[in-house]
């Protein structure tokens, strides 16, 4: 979704590098770089990665495709839910309900205290973070927390982090769990638009798939079989796949075989992975 908003491709270290030439010289790949030990080990080189994405998330214009996801929620009984692993915050820029979004990686629009002082999470101040352009790196004084002055990080998941607050994406996964029961109490159908959900980072996929399954049920039994067969498929080619060392891209799951089966759709839920698809395929 992001990338037609013009935001950068961090797909590959040859699209990641040429959006931050900086650290192709450091040789520091995105997988490398999204990782806890920076803010312990050198945070202006920590701030200068995720400040810079702060800014241009900031001042990104969600593209005209968001829109039209909120306006296909807008136009159904029991409106939309937003499943994402983007940390952009887009969708909430682009007028979805904050309490109808989950960010299962959580958001650069909310930071935390790296001493996980009790002060917990809290919104990010809302103003740029000084970074020099041509070393990539935040200028003093770094982000802090408001609690206890230590250094600030994003309450965003990033690899190998054990300290993530994920209390905020708990409680958002908890009210996706009562709007799914409401539904299922009134017997309405589900439909899932999935965008650009990869399984470079299968959260999102894997979530789509399993909803699938487990909501095709109330729909037609015929139709719950085809998307668990398919689910089972998918799987089968993605472990295939990684055994013989392939890297490669997957066709996208069938998600169509339930959404297919849903004739009088009253609602939807929108799943959605950074960057890496665009909504238009
Ligand atoms: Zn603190």
């Amino acid at each position: 979704m992001g990338v037609d908003s013009g935001l950068p491709d961090f797909r590959g270290n040859q699209g990641f590098w040429n959006a931050y030439p900086p650290f192709r010289k450091l040789g520091l790949s995105f997988v490398a770089l999204a990782n806890p030990r920076w803010f312990r080990d050198d945070p202006s080189l920590a701030w200068g990665f995720y400040g810079h994405r702060y800014n241009l998330y900031r001042a990104t214009p969600p593209h005209d495709g968001f829109a039209r996801l909120a306006r296909w929620g807008a136009e159904t009984e029991h409106g939309a839910f937003v499943f994402t692993s983007n940390v952009d915050g887009q969708f909430q820029r682009a007028g979805f309900a904050a309490d109808r979004i989950v960010e299962c990686h959580g958001t650069l629009d909310v930071w935390q205290c790296t001493r996980r002082c009790a002060a917990g999470p809290f919104p990010a101040p809302g103003r740029d973070v000084a970074v020099d352009l041509a070393t990539f790196r935040a200028a003093a004084p770094l982000p802090a927390c408001p609690a206890c002055g230590a250094l600030a990080r994003p309450n965003v998941l990033m690899f190998g982090d054990d300290a993530w607050d994920g209390q905020r994406s708990v409680d958002q996964q908890r009210r996706l769990a009562r709007w799914l029961a409401a539904l299922d109490a009134a017997g309405a159908p589900l439909a899932i638009v999935e965008c650009g959900a990869g399984t470079a980072v299968p959260t999102v996929r894997a979530f789509g798939e399993a909803l699938a399954a487990e909501t095709a049920a109330d729909v037609d039994p015929h139709q719950r079989s085809r998307a668990r067969r398919a689910t089972r498929r998918h799987q089968r080619r993605r472990t295939r796949a990684r055994r013989a060392g392939r890297d490669r891209r997957l066709p996208r799951a069938r998600l169509t075989a339930t959404a297919a089966g849903v004739k009088r759709s009253s609602h939807q839920v929108v799943v959605n992975q950074p960057a890496w698809t665009r909504l238009s395929k």
